[in-house]
């Protein structure tokens, strides 16, 4: 029983925790077990555990992509905020799989290092985050991710080269084979001017704040822009939807491509919105458009 197996390796976790805190649209979903292993052995072991046990499980970074469609989650949640080192040699990063993506984004341009100004806004882990390949103005983490250590499909440890990560936009390998997780990644960045390089992030968090609704709940943009369409922001707002509410769930009137938790929203009440939106704009644009969040089911 996954219980015991929990007691008796010792590892960090709450019963029927509330999963609010862990998903970045603060939906309030219960699951069974939450559990943060302590080290990559731990997780290891944990993950062969669930799967030979068949008990449902998610490995989650901050839940800033994810939509948990249910009040219940029967199953286990794993974060892995206790993976959380990071070495910092020269221009080459070694980071732990927790690591926040923003903080790691921060901390390298303050250093005068160039190659992740991009991520400055981004919340996420640094695993997920490279699962995601997330990415902002033209430039993704696959361009400065060498190499990661994965968990495969027969917990081993092992090291896989960018080339062998499929990176696509908003892409990798990860997407398709659930089994592999990130423990670890190693990151190459170049040295910059250090002066412009903050100007630059300093700019750019302007312009977020500016034009998304950051002060809000959300869990970043909901769809992909069409390709050789107006953007997937402009196509809803053309629809008349910025404003619309399901239950808590609101189509942002700041950013239409964003969906904010206005209060009380469940996932459901966000998943419906979803649908609602992909209606109109099919509807009106005969545009089929391509959601960049997880549902959860
Ligand atoms: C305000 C705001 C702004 C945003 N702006 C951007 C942006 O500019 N660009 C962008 O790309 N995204 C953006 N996002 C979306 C989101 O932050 C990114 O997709 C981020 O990289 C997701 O990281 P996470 O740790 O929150 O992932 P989660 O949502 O926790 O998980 C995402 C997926 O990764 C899987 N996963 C988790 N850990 C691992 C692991 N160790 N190994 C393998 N798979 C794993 C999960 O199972 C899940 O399927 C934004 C979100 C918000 C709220």
């Amino acid at each position: 029983m996954i219980k015991n197996f929990i007691k008796e390796h010792h590892l960090e976790y709450y019963e029927e925790a509330n999963l609010k805190r862990y998903n970045t649209y603060r939906i309030e979903t219960i699951c069974k077990y939450l559990v943060f292993p302590k080290t990559k052995e731990e997780l290891r072991d944990l993950l062969k555990y669930l799967n030979n046990s068949k008990e449902r499980y998610i490995v989650l970074g901050n839940g800033s992509n994810v939509i948990f469609k249910n009040v219940y989650y029967d199953g286990v949640i794993i974060i892995l905020t206790k993976l959380n080192k990071i070495i910092i040699d020269d221009d080459i990063i070694e980071v732990d799989a927790g690591y926040s993506l923003q903080k790691l984004a921060l901390e390298t341009c303050s250093l005068g290092l160039e190659g992740l100004e991009f991520a400055c806004g981004i919340p996420g882990h640094i695993g997920a985050s490279i699962a995601m390949n997330a990415g902002a103005y033209n430039s993704s983490l696959s361009e400065v991710v060498e190499s990661v250590e994965v968990i495969n499909s027969n917990y081993e440890f092992v090291t896989m080269t960018k080339e062998e990560l499929e990176f696509d936009y908003r892409n990798s390998l990860f997407k398709r084979e659930k089994e592999y997780i990130i423990v670890s990644a190693i990151i190459k960045l170049n040295r910059g001017n250090k002066a412009e390089i903050l100007e630059k992030i300093s700019k750019r968090r302007v312009k977020r704040i500016e034009t998304q609704p950051l002060d809000m709940p959300s869990a970043g943009s909901v769809f992909r822009n069409p390709p050789g369409m107006p953007a997937a922001g402009a196509l809803i707002e053309q629809c008349g939807l910025k404003g619309y509410n399901i239950g808590g769930a609101e189509v942002s009137n700041k950013h239409a491509n964003f969906i904010v938790n206005a209060g009380g929203a469940t996932g459901k009440d966000i998943v419906k919105l979803i649908n609602k939106v992909k209606k109109e704009v099919k509807e009106e644009f005969n545009v089929d458009l391509i959601l960049e969040q997880i549902i959860i089911d």
